[in-house]
């Protein structure tokens, strides 16, 4: 079967490191699997070809480069990556070729650092397969229609596995990253999270999108789409980590089968807007949200009442729409440093009690409750930057999250 295989940048940071991915290679290998790596920039902020030190010296320089340049030297990281395990895996015997993501087939629009991908054309990749070598593929990029090098935005190698991985039918995808798998919540907020075996497709989305980095959600839309099944797991270790996979698949194998909450994610950087509003028919709800959408200000937590309109965007738009609602000659009460914590389980729906077990956790913590919302399978509250990890921790043993079984 074919493996895709992406390691993040911290697996490939040192040479330490780097003997790990190899392990994972030759492992893969020996079972008689057709390899395609994606490797990321080595290493985080501070180490030279990072995708971040390549960010800041851009703007060391003034941030100068127009996009199209921009999105050239940030590919190079990855190229270094990419041509590093090629020599790597050549040293040790083992046939391999390098390739850019335009050189995969990873076909983009030409939306310069934040490229979308419109199709892959796997030809070339299944033709090196067929000649038994493994092939690596410089993550996070990829090429217009006419040959100009995209970046696809953070968390893009993501991207760039799992759409390989839908684009050659894969029986897996395996991101190698720096921790066991999926957790409960993020391993830095929450010391007692735990992996999780399996989650669905939808599940770990949602935890993507409101803010677990771990994975990104547009690679796992593309998985889900494809139907083609990742795991999240460790570089440095053998364990299995997370199978992302099916609803329906999760709730037969899983043996934790009523979980009403899957796991906690959380945003912070938030500032809540408070717009006040005459009692009576108006149009200040829609003249307030045009401006927002207009101005591409995303907005969040939206809460409209006779008596106003209460709604979130992040820290760096936050004077923007001060300054579009001070023009409005509305008044607007601002409250910054504010931070989103989710509470995320595809079996919630329906399940009496679980907004009020949140609430009782944070009363009983003292924490306030600033704002919520509600969804199907997500209920969100809205903190005090200072009270998000409190309030991580609060939820987390409310729910008996540290009691999953590994
Ligand atoms: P990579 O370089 O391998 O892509 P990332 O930093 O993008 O690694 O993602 C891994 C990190 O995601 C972990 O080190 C962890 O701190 C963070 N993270 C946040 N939420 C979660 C979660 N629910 N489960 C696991 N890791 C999480
Ligand atoms: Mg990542």
């Amino acid at each position: 079967m074919i493996i895709v295989q992406k390691f993040g940048g911290t697996s490939l940071s040192d040479d330490c490191s780097r003997q790990h991915v190899l392990r994972h290679i030759r492992r893969e290998r020996a079972e008689g699997h057709r390899l395609v790596v994606v490797v990321s920039a080595m290493g985080r902020r501070g180490e030279p070809y990072a995708t971040d030190t390549l960010l800041d010296w851009i703007a060391d320089n003034g941030n100068s480069l127009p996009d199209r340049e921009k999105d050239l030297l940030l590919s190079c990281g990855e190229l270094i990556s990419a041509a590093t395990l090629c020599s790597l895996l050549n040293r040790e015997g083992i046939p391999a070729v390098a390739l850019t993501g335009g050189q995969a087939g990873i076909r983009t629009d030409a939306r310069f650092g934040s490229a979308r991908i419109v199709g892959v054309n796997g030809a070339r990749l299944l033709e090196y397969l067929e000649e038994g070598k493994i092939v690596i593929v410089a993550g996070f990029q990829g090429m217009t229609e006419t040959g100009e090098i995209t970046t696809l935005g953070r968390g893009g190698s993501d991207t760039s596995a799992t759409a390989l991985g839908a684009a050659l039918q894969a029986g897996i995808v395996d991101i190698y990253t720096d921790v066991d798998g999926i957790l409960t919540a993020d391993p830095r907020m929450v010391s007692e999270a735990r992996p999780l075996p399996m989650v669905s497709y939808e599940e770990i989305c949602n935890m993507a999108y409101n803010g677990a980095k771990v994975i990104h959600p547009r690679a796992v839309e593309i998985a889900m789409r494809a139907a083609v099944p990742v795991r999240v797991r460790s570089t440095f270790s053998e364990g299995t980590g997370t199978l992302v996979t099916r609803a329906d698949s999760v709730r037969r194998q899983s043996g934790w089968t009523d979980r009403p909450v899957t796991g906690l994610a959380h945003v912070k950087g938030v500032t809540q807007l408070a717009v006040a509003t005459e009692e009576g028919p108006s149009d200040v709800q829609l003249r307030v949200f045009r401006a927002m959408a207009t101005n591409g200000i995303s907005v969040d937590f939206i809460n409209v009442t006779p008596a106003g309109v209460l709604y979130t965007v992040i820290d760096q738009d936050a004077g923007e729409a001060l300054k579009l609602l001070g023009g409005m000659g509305l008044a607007v009460r601002s409250r910054s440093g504010c931070a989103k914590v989710s509470v995320i389980g595809g079996g919630m729906n329906g399940e009496p009690g679980i907004m009020a077990r949140i609430v009782e956790a944070l009363t009983a913590a003292g924490i306030p409750i600033l704002q919520s919302a509600d969804s199907n399978t997500t209920i969100w509250v809205l903190v005090s930057e200072e009270d998000m990890v409190p309030a991580l921790q609060a939820l987390h043993a409310a729910f008996g999250l540290h009691l999953v079984p590994s």
